[in-house]
């Protein structure tokens, strides 16, 4: 392995692709770049592999992973494989869309966290393309950083997260997108849900599938989080508290508090510690900045971060505010 930037980040070559395809063969760990998120891979049909992600992120045994394969054929081996399927991979796979299915026997129930259902999702990222087609098997891969902190987007993330805890990390560069796949549960094909928003959007799916799709509340109702996957409410959260606002900062926040727009703030500002998500608001944009913004305001220590979320309910914006609300939730 030739080495990167840290110790731990490897450039991805092809020989170094290759030795990480090998390391989770063996049932270690590897930071695997994808347009969403880094993930933190590992054999998903070996428990003894898969139980070192929970353990290395602390995440609790109750939230599943997403299972990760090269190819639409090793999705018919880990699950029932409903025909709509077939639609929305001509259409969003490889890329950013995760789907629930009826799981086979062979998915192991750390995996799924004891349901009977399983998340499949086909990345689009050239390096984890490259490292899924050379492990050969299908990976999970949650994101690469300690529960409940911010989402890593760029390899750094990575290393700040977990240190010498993790010695492999293939550096695909910033995540093309930045924000979680969207989630689509497809038990029922006939009445499918969005359990997840990203940036495919719900009006998307339904155009592919030709029919609704019900979006899922964003939170879960009080005292469901844990037993209800993917709707924990504090998520993605910076230690700093966070305080949202979608027009006007609010008067209180003072020369301590960092603040957070989501463009360039026009009048010249005489709050000392501004930021902003884009120059433009331009919503791509925002979604691949958003993690690396809050990690580097959170790593000054404010007293408290003011931070603007989008209007409007729908795509991106959704999936943006469900974030960030996610990141301010107490
Ligand atoms: P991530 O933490 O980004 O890897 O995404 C994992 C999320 O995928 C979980 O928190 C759930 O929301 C969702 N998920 C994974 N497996 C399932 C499943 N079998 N049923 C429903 N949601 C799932
Ligand atoms: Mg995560």
């Amino acid at each position: 392995l030739k080495r990167g930037a840290s110790s731990f980040i490897y450039p991805a070559t092809e020989a170094n692709i290759l030795a990480c395809a090998k390391h989770i063969q063996r049932g270690h760990l590897v930071g695997m770049p994808t347009e969403t998120v880094y993930g933190l891979a590992a054999l998903a049909l070996d428990p003894a592999a898969a139980r070192k992600i929970f353990e290395l992120k602390g995440r609790p045994l109750v939230d599943p992973l997403i299972v990760h394969v090269y190819a639409i054929e090793q999705v018919n081996a880990l699950a029932h494989v409903p025909d709509v399927l077939a639609l929305l991979a001509a259409e969003f796979w490889p890329g950013p869309l995760t789907v629930v299915l009826r799981k086979k026997a062979i998915v192991p129930d750390l995996i799924t966290a004891g349901r009977p259902t399983v998340a499949i999702r086909i990345p689009h990222h050239p390096v984890a393309r490259a490292l899924l087609h050379k492990v050969g098997a299908p990976v999970a891969a949650p994101s690469a950083n300690p529960f409940g902190y911010i989402s890593p987007t760029r390899p750094e993330h990575v290393v700040s997260g977990f240190g010498e805890r993790l010695s492999h990390i293939l550096d695909g560069g910033p995540c093309a997108i930045g924000l979680e796949s969207t989630i689509l549960d497809l038990t029922s094909p006939n009445s499918p849900a969005l359990l997840r928003p990203g940036s495919i959007s719900a009006a998307s799916l339904e155009a592919t599938l030709q029919c609704p799709v019900e979006e899922k509340p964003i939170h879960a109702p009080e005292g469901e989080s844990a037993t209800a996957p993917g709707l924990f409410k504090r998520h993605y959260s910076p230690r700093s508290p966070m305080v949202l606002f979608e027009e006007n900062l609010p008067e209180e926040a003072n020369g301590k508090a960092a603040c957070i727009f989501l463009k360039r703030p026009t009048a010249p500002r005489s709050k000392p510690h501004s930021f902003w998500f884009s120059e433009t608001g331009d919503l791509e944009e925002i979604g691949r900045n958003l993690y690396a913004l809050l990690r580097a305001v959170d790593a000054e220590k404010p007293v408290s971060i003011y931070c603007q979320v989008p209007k409007g309910n729908h795509g991106l914006a959704r999936a943006i505010t469900d974030r960030l609300r996610r990141a301010a939730a107490q």
